[in-house]
């Protein structure tokens, strides 16, 4: 039973939408908005035994109180009680609040301990006038912290919880256990409510650093929750869409062989297995929902074709949708050629194709052109398409979970669903395949195109770019190329290119028999084109570039790759460049340029990639150094924010996941439901379950 907000004292309507506002909606809710910290006030300290830096609870008598005029008023509070003497500055205060605390009041004060020219200090201490005996009394329990928002003091969220927990220990408020019942018996875990009340009000000599760090066994019990909530929510979501009705698309024709057969080269083991499998996908009359994983260089392109022109072969229209205008192009030129045989012209939408193109584009789409490629305007309003029966999505990571589901509302013909095939290069560590994907069928391309040799990589400090440059006018003169890239994370296009340009007037007038050419996102399609063909045909021997080449080019001849400010990228972006040398038989190396001095984290980061060429070890350690937002960039999408679980923390707990979820779904299926809605509340509403 959800009990109302506003039976609650203390409720007015202000507090009321303040706490809708923070998904607050019932006493339930409020018993799940958790401390961030907690407060020692069960003891009293001696003045004299405090030291800078310690936050406590000091009792004592006002020897002076005064208002200091400096640039700002101060109001200063001298308290002493026989041990010592601590000075107590309050920036904000009323003039009544001189009076409070005159002389031979007896204060009791809990703030941080700082250390002043005239020794101790705390700066705006909470602090209460001891009255009568009552006052003097110390908690017993440790005081919680709780996260809160402007117009809303820790004195509310005491109060609103005090109340919550109240109506818990008397049973006025039922929590239902959800998690299977001998599950409950054989881990040992404390009930629900004892967890809770454990949580908000643990008792005076609690572990403060488990609690904090959330390792308390009462926090892990909740963290079990909520990956179970997230990984059901996941799940759901993707077993409702795979009960959608889809085309089935099994007819196999000529297209496809002929196309393999025009290939220069001959699809590895991994490639067919991963085609055939999304074949027998496609042949069913449900959507598909298959995630591709495969590491840079992997070949997931031509995976990505064979199921558009099966899609294709069968009558329907294929979508291929990409994160960048760059890897975008890349994908049209790659398809332009490759279809050309065939007589089949993508259609081309990026946010830049506006005006009269715009409409004839939109207008093909909804006729059903067979295939079109595009960013991720491919999803706004105003687009839809005719025929929809495939949507590929490439580089997944990069767009949110939600952004993948609306293309989706932009369902083909006759209620039909299109199929979806998501690719990414960035392998998914194991973890976040078992909450943001549960659900997804997964492919795996393991296997490398042959020839392919490991990347020698090095960590180089700026202060050596001198002998950097001069291995640059080597690999050059010796007919080979290279790529400079230039990172700026978080600033504009402008500032990035404006950056990148100065680099490359730097090396071309240090290197003067080199040919250097720059690409960066401001550019023009047609101008970033001509410098691309030129490096492609070796007139362009360096080529500058934003990190816009992170994705798309591919120069076998290119063996050297030097990433500046490389300590400013993740590990999963930067292993991404380096993919792009090392595609001939050429010995391949890249240079990770940081500028001194570095940290001792940021190093161990780098080394990383000097240690191993394996995506999925990187993206775990990338994961771990950076948390799952960075790495999946959906840090906003509200769908991967926990509460108390931590992915990396909490390996223990995800192990045990995927077969408590598949039981609750066996057995308690009502339950499962409520735990989404008890851990995602809103989120989930948005994500639609
Ligand atoms: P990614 O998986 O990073 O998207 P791409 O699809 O861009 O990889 O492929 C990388 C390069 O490897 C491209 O030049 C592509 O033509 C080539 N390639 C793909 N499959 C094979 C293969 N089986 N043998 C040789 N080269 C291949
Ligand atoms: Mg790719």
């Amino acid at each position: 039973m959800a009990s109302e907000l506003r039976d609650l004292r203390g409720i007015g309507p202000q507090l009321e939408t303040l706490l809708h506002q923070l998904g607050i909606h019932c006493v339930q809710d409020l018993l799940f908005h958790l401390p961030l910290r907690y407060e020692d006030r069960t003891r009293v300290y001696p003045i004299g035994t405090l030291y800078p830096g310690v936050r406590a609870l000091v009792e004592g008598e006002v020897e002076h109180t005064a208002i200091v005029r400096g640039r700002r008023a101060t109001l200063v509070v001298v308290i002493s009680d026989g041990t010592g003497r601590i000075t107590l500055r309050f920036f904000h205060f009323r003039a009544a609040q001189q009076k409070q605390l005159s002389k031979g009041t007896r204060l009791r004060c809990y703030g941080e301990v700082r250390g002043g020219f005239q020794g101790l200090d705390m700066v705006h201490p909470s602090y209460k006038r001891i009255l009568s005996k009552q006052d003097e009394k110390v908690s017993d329990r440790l005081t919680p912290v709780y996260p809160s928002v402007e117009g809303l003091g820790q004195a509310s969220w005491l109060k609103l919880s005090d109340q919550a927990l109240s109506l818990l220990q008397s049973h006025q408020l039922e929590l239902e256990e959800l998690l299977p019942d001998d599950l409950q018996g054989n881990l040992q875990i404390p009930s629900l409510a004892s967890a809770l009340i454990y949580i908000h009000r643990p008792p005076a000599g609690a572990d403060v650093a488990a609690l904090v760090e959330r390792r308390h066994p009462a926090q892990q019990r909740l963290a079990l929750e909520e990956l179970l909530a997230h990984n059901l929510s996941m799940q759901q979501l993707h077993r409702r869409q795979r009960q959608l009705r889809a085309p089935a698309l099994s007819l196999s024709t000529d297209l496809e062989r002929k196309f393999i057969k025009q290939l220069p080269f001959r699809l590895t083991g991994a490639q067919e297995r991963v085609i055939h499998e999304i074949q027998s996908d496609l042949a069913k009359s449900h959507p598909m929902q298959r995630l591709v994983q495969g590491d840079v260089g992997s070949g997931k392109t031509v995976v990505a074709a064979m199921a558009a022109l099966r899609t294709m072969g069968n009558g329907f229209q294929a979508a291929i949708m990409a994160p960048t205008e760059l890897l975008a192009e890349q994908h049209l030129r790659s398809f332009r050629d490759w279809l050309k045989p065939f007589g089949v012209e993508p259609v081309w939408l990026s946010s830049k194709v506006t005006g009269k193109a715009r409409k004839s584009t939109l207008v093909a789409i909804e006729q059903g052109a067979p295939l079109v490629i595009g960013t991720h305007a491919l999803m706004q309003e105003g687009v839809s398409f005719g025929r929809l029966g495939l949507v590929v999505v490439d580089e997944q990571h990069r767009f949110g979970v939600h952004q993948r589901l609306a293309l989706l509302d932009k369902a083909g013909v006759e209620s039909l669903h299109a199929h979806q095939l998501i690719m990414t290069a960035t392998p998914i560590p194991r973890t976040l395949a078992m909450t943001a994907y549960a659900g997804l069928e997964t492919s795996v391309i393991d296997e490398l195109p042959p020839g392919r040799k490991p990347v020698t990589t090095a960590a180089i400090s700026n202060e050596r770019r001198a002998e950097v440059i001069s291995r640059v006018a080597a690999a050059c003169s010796d007919g080979r190329q290279a790529y400079w890239v230039c990172t700026l994370i978080e600033e504009s296009d402008a500032v990035q290119a404006q950056a990148a340009e100065e680099v490359a007037r730097e090396l071309q007038s240090r290197l003067s028999g080199v040919n250097v050419g720059l690409v960066h996102g401001r550019m023009k399609p047609a101008e970033k084109q001509e410098i691309m063909d030129g490096f492609k045909r070796g007139a362009v021997q360096l080529l500058v570039a934003t990190t816009v080449i992170e994705v798309g080019v591919d120069v076998p001849n290119a063996s050297l790759m030097i990433i500046e400010n490389a300590e400013r990228l993740g590990l999963a972006q930067l292993h991404q460049l380096r993919g792009r040398v090392g595609r001939g038989d050429l010995q391949a190396s890249c240079v990770l340029l940081y500028s001194s001095p570095i940290g001792t984290l940021a190093k161990e980061r780098l080394n990383i990639l000097r240690q191993t060429s394996d995506g999925f070890r990187i993206a775990e350690k990338d994961l771990e150094l950076r948390g799952p937002g960075e790495v999946l960039g959906t840090r906003q999408t509200g769908l991967l924010q926990f509460r108390v679980a931590d992915l990396t923390r909490d390996q223990q707990l995800l192990e045990t996941i995927p077969a408590v979820a598949e039981r609750l779904m066996n057995e308690s299926p009502e339950r499962v439901s409520k735990l989404i809605r008890r851990w995602i509340g809103d989120a989930a509403r948005f994500a639609g379950v």
